[in-house]
Formats: structure tokens, C-alpha cells, sequence
């Protein structure tokens, strides 16, 4: 049997397609925008805040979080006075708690030295990776620079009919060219919103309706029937599997906690003392699983009647205030469980 080579597009955006497509998506931006609290104006450290939460939360989810963080916090100089704590606080039921910190460093940092205005300076702040940074400095500030985020990548692939595996370098530096190439077409604010609306509201994953898309016309993977293919599937990163014993010591209710130094997530936050080790198999026996990004954590609890190992990072901290100190779910998993054993 003959097999065929696999094609695989490539092609360029050229500049006369950017001019059309950026032309289209402006006039169906200005009349399908939705009305979203962070689209009331064009307020930098809103922005800031709400690209901060939208990562890994829908937009449905955020909008109360962010109300009610905006109402405690309302300005970079407030967030940057108030304590880590409250902060936390505030985030909690957001996860990914490193992304609060981030903000609280990034904010003292502002609060300093004012809002710079460009991706390039944006990206020296905590938090701040290539994607936040260009959706903060072209929507605030109209930085003519593109965004790639999931929803950017799915409509430029499949307006290019690029079937290529996009995560790689090669294939991220034609997509951020052509998305530089229509935010360049300006205004940058709206077209870089554009895409990111029609990602989120008509080009979606598993339903696209591409019957009321502005860009159908010039759809590559409209035209040959590949919508669905496109964007391809990035491989899925196998979980590592890894056995934490906690070592569990209290008394009059407080439990012991330390910063963590030994275990590959939360690191350097506050965490019960124990041992960590990867192993290629999940264990016989255990008595919580948690996941965390790509751990597969799988726990053992041991209830101590000693005295914890010596630190200087050891702290007692009364049990109700754990939650306070490290807000992460995986804690009051731990502290659930001992509450049931007991
Ligand atoms: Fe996406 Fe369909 Fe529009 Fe093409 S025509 S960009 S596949 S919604």
C-alpha cells in the first residue's frame, strides 16, 4: 500500500489577509462585545487583575471574585499594603494560590514605581509572563503587540488551516507573528479583545459556529472541512506519581507546620512536616489522592506523639487558622481526614 507524505500547513499570514481579517473582526468586536466589569474602561491594574483570575477560571466564575477583590482592594497602592493574609483570603476558591502571591509582590512593585506601559517592561514583574504582559500593555495601553493565549491559537489555526503541532517553538513564532501582524492593525486593545471574544464565543472547541463567525469567508479549515481537527491535540504530559507521608503533631488544637523545603509543589509555603518520594507506581495503601498541576500525590497520614523535628521554620499554628496561612485545598483535605480518623 502507497502511503501519502502528511501535509502539513504552514503558510504565512500575509499582509493583506491580516488587513482583511483584522477588518472584519474590529466591526463584529464593536457589535458583539459582551458587557464585562474589566471592559468598564481601560484601567491597568483591572486588566491585571482580571487576566491574573481568567487563567485557568472561566469568565462566569470570575466575575463575582473579582467584584468583591476590586471592592477590598480597589487600587494597585491598597493591594500593595495589604497583608499577604487578606490577600489570600480574598483568592480563596480561585486556586493556583502562587498567582495571588504574584500579584501582592508585583503590586508593592507598581505601587513604587508606577505602571509601565510596555510589554517588555511588564514582563520584569513577579507574574507577569508573555501573555499577561501583552494583554495588560496592548489593552490598556494600545501596545500595537498580539496575544497568544488557547482561544487566540485555536482561531489562527483555523483560520490558516495550520494543522501544525502548535506548541512547539517554530510553530509559537508563526503564531505570535501573525497575531502581532493584526494587533498591528489596530487599534491593538480591540483587536487583541476580538480574538479573544470570538476564541471564547463563536470559535469554540467542540461547537464553532462558524455560520455567524466574521471570518468565514476566509476560514481555511472552514473551507476544507477540517474545523474540527484544528487546532491538533497537544499530547497530554503523563502525571508523576509521588507518596507524601505527612507526620501530623499537635496539642491544644494547634498542628505543626513548616515551611516546606522537601516536597516538588507548594514550595516554600507553610506545610505539615513529612517525606516525599516519587515512585513509578501508586501505592497499595493511602488515605488521600490530590492532584496538583501534573502530581498525582498520594497520601499517608501518621498521627505523631512526639515532638517535631528542631527548625527555625516550625511554627504552631492553631487548626482553624491553617486555611489563613496556606489556603490550598490540599491542607484541609489532610486536616478533614484526621478530624474523620479521630
Ligand atoms: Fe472558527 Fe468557523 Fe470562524 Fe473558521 S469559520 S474561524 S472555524 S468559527
Amino acid at each position: 500500500m502507497l502511503l501519502l507524505p502528511v501535509v502539513i500547513s504552514m503558510t504565512p499570514m500575509t499582509e493583506e489577509l491580516g488587513k482583511i481579517l483584522a477588518k472584519s473582526l474590529l466591526s463584529w468586536y464593536r457589535e458583539n462585545k459582551r458587557e464585562l466589569p474589566w471592559r468598564r474602561d481601560r484601567n491597568p491594574y483591572q486588566i491585571w487583575l482580571s487576566e491574573v483570575m481568567l487563567q485557568q477560571t472561566t469568565v462566569v466564575a470570575v466575575i463575582p471574585y473579582y467584584e468583591r477583590f476590586l471592592g477590598i482592594f480597589p487600587t494597585v497602592e491598597a493591594l500593595a499594603k495589604a497583608p499577604l493574609e487578606n490577600v489570600l483570603e480574598q483568592w480563596s476558591g480561585l486556586g493556583y494560590y502562587s498567582r495571588a502571591r504574584n500579584l501582592h509582590k508585583a503590586a508593592q512593585v507598581l505601587s513604587a514605581n508606577g505602571f509601565p506601559k510596555t510589554a517588555a517592561e511588564l514582563l520584569e514583574l513577579p507574574g507577569f509572563g508573555p501573555y499577561t504582559s501583552r494583554a495588560v500593555s496592548s489593552i490598556a495601553f494600545n501596545e500595537p503587540v498580539g496575544v497568544l493565549d488557547g482561544n487566540v491559537i485555536r482561531v489562527l489555526t483555523r483560520v490558516m488551516a495550520w494543522d501544525f503541532a502548535w506548541w512547539n517553538n517554530e510553530s509559537k513564532n508563526i503564531l505570535q507573528k501573525s497575531s502581532d501582524l493584526l494587533a498591528g492593525m489596530g487599534p491593538s486593545h480591540e483587536i487583541n479583545q476580538g480574538l479573544m471574544e470570538l476564541g471564547a464565543t463563536v470559535c469554540t472547541p467542540h461547537k464553532p459556529n462558524c455560520l455567524l463567525c466574521p471570518w468565514q469567508k476566509n476560514c481555511l479549515a472552514f473551507k476544507k472541512g477540517k474545523v474540527l481537527e484544528i487546532p491538533q491535540r497537544k499530547p497530554r504530559k503523563k502525571s508523576e506519581v509521588w507518596v507524601w507521608d505527612v507526620s501530623i503533631y499537635s496539642k491544644n488544637k494547634k498542628i505543626a507546620l513548616i515551611k516546606n523545603d522537601y516536597a516538588p509543589f507548594l514550595k516554600n509555603q507553610a506545610l505539615f512536616p513529612g517525606k516525599i518520594k516519587r515512585q513509578t507506581e501508586k501505592p497499595k495503601t493511602f488515605d488521600l489522592k490530590h492532584g496538583i498541576t501534573h502530581h498525582d500525590i498520594y497520601i499517608r497520614i501518621r498521627k505523631e506523639s512526639g515532638h517535631p523535628p528542631k527548625s527555625k521554620d516550625l511554627q504552631w499554628a492553631p487548626i482553624k487558622d491553617v486555611k489563613k496561612i496556606n489556603p490550598s485545598n490540599l491542607l484541609q483535605k489532610v486536616l478533614q481526614k484526621i478530624a474523620a480518623k479521630d
